[in-house]
């Protein structure tokens, strides 16, 4: 059995980029009308030439731990 209508409409998504925060609208066969991709054409590696971390997440977490270890030295 094959679902037709799923891909079958075409709107205006707003799209939010979690590598450097840009916001744009896209048109597509969405399935939500807003979503978050991991990078953009204005950040992606393919297009900047360079390699970026886009879970800033991930960073913020890494820079906590480091942020203890160091104090820690310290005393
Ligand atoms: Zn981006």
């Amino acid at each position: 059995m094959v679902q037709s209508n799923i891909h079958s409409a075409i709107i205006e998504a707003q799209v939010n980029c979690a590598g450097c925060g840009n916001k744009m609208v896209l048109k597509g066969a969405f399935h939500a009308a807003q979503f978050t991709v991991e990078s953009c054409f204005k950040c992606h590696s393919a297009y900047t030439g360079k390699r970026q971390v886009s879970d800033t997440g991930a960073v913020e977490k890494f820079k906590q731990k480091f942020k203890g270890f160091s104090n820690f030295k310290k005393k």
